[in-house]
């Protein structure tokens, strides 16, 4: 084994030990938090892979049925306690749960760090986000003001957010810590308690944040994490009975077995899927910024993010400037070990994912377009670093209809593709399944707000790009999924309105039908 390999395999035996999770790399792993207690998995074996080194990372056991139903049960009966808190109490516990992770920070990046493959500057900026996010939602807890509807009736009639219950919630593994706080914080602030699968490829970092935030205070069993494969320990948590509402991160394919599931069984469900977005750029943009944004838009993590500027549009007279310039600095990105601090762009997470990327990136080259940066493994690396590496990738000669211009790579390649007008660009960049997000760089303001309005996607950036904050909603129009995620959208996707009707009349009549309100 390399020694790079067991450098890391002692990293992240060290940091289990330190959170409680094992005792040793040897021990079965205690992978799931569930009713205030670290249990290991019951289920088949599954290995982690080292993603800068090809490498054997560690095993941990696969959650099972009967602990999704255990981690479930342990939720509905915490629910009842955290609703039997004043809404205030709840915020409070909020704000000074999260306070836990104070100290921890640094471990936790480090964890997620080894495990992931992220960039350890990432990875602190990861565990920001989780602290960012309760405390934001914990001040939502008692302003859920209900409302008073002017009913033309004697009645005094008044809406009601309440809970689900208990809400279902399933992450992918491209950014564990924040997406499994952006969905913890809102669920439980809307009074709901929780049982959340993280991806099987990164299981660790989801049960320590929810130790750490039941130690600060959350009441036991409020938040569960069952760790396990999607066809197993996801299908169990889908197709549980008692899960009032579904909340999924990842796959349009995934995604589309988790509609179904719920469904199935009348459970509503919010998808936060993947994305194909367009970043154009008009002649009259400021380069500079313009060419920053392009590759800070999808060479950081990796091109790993929902929201990656994964086609460049570039209008023609500036088209081969802006690829020649993009190109250069995308060379220039530190490409490194993930524990490195210069580093500024790990490996591909994991084994399928690198094959999948390059598969496509060798299908587009067939088809005839031109690879003009990257493309292959960084010239730079140190021999040991075996893992799922690949260079920052520009690639032109692309057309609109080719697999690499349509389909979510998930990786660092972007493709440019050259448009003519206003009116060019917009087509183009409507012309995908995918409506996640897009940007647009210009000087003329009023071009920027035209485009803004007419691209059919949940978030568009103007002369910027992935500026996102928990306070403003995010989420997608067509495969890139349905429903809010953040915000006051957000957190209403965790409630339900109930309507309640008090009649006021001195002496009360009840109509027989849509009558006129007399008896
Ligand atoms: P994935 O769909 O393969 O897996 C996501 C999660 O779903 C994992 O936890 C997996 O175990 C689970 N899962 C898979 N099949 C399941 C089933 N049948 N039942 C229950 N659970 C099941 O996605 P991934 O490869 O982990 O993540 C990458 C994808 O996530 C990309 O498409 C990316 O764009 C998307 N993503 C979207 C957002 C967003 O906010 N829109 C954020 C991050 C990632």
């Amino acid at each position: 084994m390399s020694t790079l390999n067991l450098k890391a395999q002692q990293k992240l035996g060290q940091l289990m030990s330190q959170f409680g999770l094992a005792s040793s790399l040897e021990e079965t792993p205690l992978s799931n938090w569930i009713d205030g207690e670290l249990t290991a998995g019951e289920g088949e074996t599954i290995a982690l892979t080292n993603p800068a080194t090809g490498g054997a990372l560690a095993c941990y056991r696969d959650a099972g049925d009967a602990l999704v139903a255990r981690a479930v049960a342990a939720a509905t009966q915490a629910q009842q306690a955290w609703m039997a808190l004043t809404a205030s109490e709840r915020g409070r516990c909020m704000n000074s749960a999260v306070r836990m992770l104070e100290g921890h920070e640094e471990s936790l990046a480090q964890l997620e760090s080894v495990v992931a493959g992220k960039p350890i500057r990432d990875c602190r900026g990861e565990v920001g986000k989780v602290r960012e996010m309760f405390e934001y939602y914990a001040g939502w807890c008692d302003k859920q003001h209900g409302e008073v509807i002017p009913v033309p009736t004697s009645h005094l009639n008044y809406v009601r957010h309440v809970p689900f219950g208990v809400v279902g919630q399933i992450t992918p593994w491209n950014a564990p810590m924040f997406t499994c706080a952006w969905q913890l914080a809102p669920a439980i602030a809307a009074g709901n308690g929780v049982v959340l699968k993280p991806s099987e490829l990164t299981p660790f970092s989801s049960v320590v944040i929810a130790r750490l935030l039941e130690r600060g205070g959350l009441p036991k069993g409020l938040i569960n994490i069952v760790n396990g494969l999607g066809p197993t320990t996801g299908s169990a948590l889908t197709g549980h009975d008692d899960i009032s509402k579904l909340v999924f991160v990842g796959s349009p394919d995934s995604g589309r077995l988790i509609a179904e599931a719920g469904a199935r069984r009348l459970v509503p469900s919010v998808l936060e899927l993947g994305g194909k977005s367009a970043n154009i750029v008009f002649a009259d943009a400021r380069i500079d910024e313009a060419v920053a944004g392009a590759q800070a838009a999808i060479f950081a993590a990796a091109g790993q993010s929902c929201v990656a500027g994964s086609r460049l549009l570039i209008q023609r007279e500036i088209f081969d400037t802006v690829i020649e310039r993009v190109a250069r600095a995308a060379s220039q990105i530190d490409v490194g070990l993930p524990d490195a601090e210069e580093t500024r762009m790990g490996p591909l997470q994991n084994a399928r994912q690198f094959e999948r990327v390059t598969a496509m990136i060798t299908r587009a080259e067939a088809a005839g377009a031109r690879v003009v940066t990257g493309g292959k493994r960084p010239e730079t690396l140190p021999e040991e670093a075996s893992g799922y590496y690949l260079a920052p990738t520009l690639i032109a000669g692309v057309t609109p209809d080719m697999e690499i211009a349509c389909e979510e790579v998930f990786g660092p390649v972007l493709v440019a593709i050259p448009f003519d007008d206003e009116e060019d660009a917009i087509r183009l960049a409507n012309q995908t399944r995918f409506g996640l997000a897009g940007a647009v760089w210009t000087q003329d303001p009023a071009r920027a707000h035209r485009i803004a309005g007419q691209l059919r996607a949940g978030t568009v950036w103007i002369n910027s790009y992935k500026a996102i904050n928990v306070m403003s909603p995010f989420g997608g129009f067509r495969d890139s999924g349905f429903g809010r995620s953040s915000g006051l959208d957000g957190l209403r996707e965790y409630t339900v309105p109930q309507s309640v009707w008090v009649e006021t009349a001195a002496e009360a009549s009840v109509a027989m039908g849509y009558g006129d309100g007399k008896a």
